[in-house]
């Protein structure tokens, strides 16, 4: 099974307001970039098993967001498409 993140593979944009202050953060990239090089999928699911969120088994997938108001980080959980729904909108 295929799980996609949109924004990664860039098929949507984030959207996601600031808790704090509610001005829309701009995309920091993937959490787990900060973690080295950029590294295959495979490595990535690996990460995700060790940083304790629950998002592999949720198909989520953990962004960070910068909000420029709040000079600060907030993490963005993306959502992954599923199979199904690529095929609807690829076909
Ligand atoms: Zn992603
Ligand atoms: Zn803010």
């Amino acid at each position: 099974m295929n799980y996609l993140c949109p924004a990664c593979n860039g098929l949507a944009a984030l959207a996601k307001e600031c808790p704090r202050c509610g001005q829309l953060l701009s995309d920091a990239g993937r959490l787990y970039d900060y973690y080295g090089d950029y590294s295959p999928y495979r490595e990535i699911d690996d990460a995700k098993m060790d940083n304790g969120y629950p998002d592999r088994h949720n198909h989520q997938c953990l962004h960070t967001g910068w909000c420029p108001h709040c000079q600060e980080e907030h993490m963005i959980i993306v959502q992954e498409w599923t199979p199904a729904m690529l095929e609807q909108l690829f076909t």
